[in-house]
């Protein structure tokens, strides 16, 4: 097996290094060009324009936000949240391992099946002479002009999105879907754009319907839906750039396989207005403050107090 420990690509790039005999680091690199929308800036895109009066328009005709500025030491601060909240949360999420020992250390050594740890490295640049990967459009909206049905966007195809100032921060109920179960779930809109960019869909199909982010409370937790969790397969992306990174060289090198996995616990914050519910993961005998052990390692813990939305 020969490794290529650097890549280069249209969506990104990344690193394969070891970083002790028994464990490798693999790092996805993306530049990602962030645009100071201000009320003044003229723009246009497939979803959204704006003409510099004040106003973000929706291409649809029938929806307009109105914007404000954004402070400079706000902006600063922005650009170091997004790289922070992505890189912590995809970045220190999944980690892969083979299905047989694959690497030699060094000559003469028996092969190995190292710990692959998967890694996110932002880097938030300002031009497009920079050549970003990606480019999101940051309003700042004015609070009272925010609708209800506004949804932050990110297409793979045209390489852009948009994004508003409070998407680096948690908000309750991202999506104002009617849920039986009563639940309200915590999400960070930028770690759910960017699993677009990475190339997922929304957890139950692709659009924008409702049941696509979810009809059981499995899915609808997922960062894909309107939560906060990962799931096993989300580690795809490492799964196939690591495929890149190696040189199968034999038949043995051939039946090597990479699976993806989520590495330690999650933690859920949820609103529950109704808590005792047949379909839900937690056992209905549980009592109601108790932290619950769900699916896929996810803690589930409820919380006592109605978060702000
Ligand atoms: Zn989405």
């Amino acid at each position: 097996m020969t490794i290529h420990f650097s890549q280069r690509g249209n969506r990104w790039d990344s690193l394969l290094f070891p970083i002790e005999d028994n464990r490798f680091e693999l790092t996805l690199q993306f530049r990602i060009r962030l645009v100071r929308i201000e009320p003044t800036t003229q723009y246009n895109d497939t979803n959204t324009y704006a003409k510099g009066d004040g106003n973000l328009q929706y291409a649809d005709g029938h929806r307009t936000i109105k914007l404000e500025p954004w402070n400079d030491l706000e902006w600063e601060m922005y650009k170091r949240e997004f790289k922070n909240v992505l890189e912590r949360n995809w970045g220190e999420r999944f980690v892969l391992t083979a299905n047989k020992a694959w690497y030699t250390p060094r000559p003469g050594s028996a092969p190995v099946n190292p710990i692959i740890k998967c890694s996110l490295a932002i880097q938030v640049v300002d031009f497009v002479d920079q050549q970003p990967h990606f480019m999101f459009r940051c309003i700042h909206f004015h609070p009272a002009s925010y609708p209800d049905h506004f949804r932050s966007y990110a297409s793979t195809y045209y390489g852009l999105g948009l994004i508003t100032h409070e998407d680096v921060k948690i908000v309750w109920g991202p999506q104002r879907t009617v849920n039986p179960n009563g639940i309200i779930f915590g999400q960070i809109p930028v770690i759910h754009e960017f699993g677009h960019i990475l190339g997922f869909d929304h957890i139950n199909g692709d659009g924008n319907d409702e049941s696509a982010y979810g009809v059981t409370i499995d899915q609808q937790n997922n960062v894909m839906g309107m939560g906060y969790s990962f799931a096993d397969k989300q580690a795809e992306p490492w799964e196939r750039a690591m495929n890149r990174h190696l040189v199968r060289e034999n038949r043995y090198d051939q039946s090597v396989k990479f699976t993806g996995h989520v590495d330690g616990p999650q933690i859920t914050a949820y609103w529950d207005d109704n808590w005792v519910s047949a379909s839900d993961p937690a056992p209905a005998s549980v009592p109601i403050d108790d932290a619950v052990q769900g699916l896929a390692g996810v803690t589930w813990k409820h919380m006592t107090n109605l978060p702000n939305r």
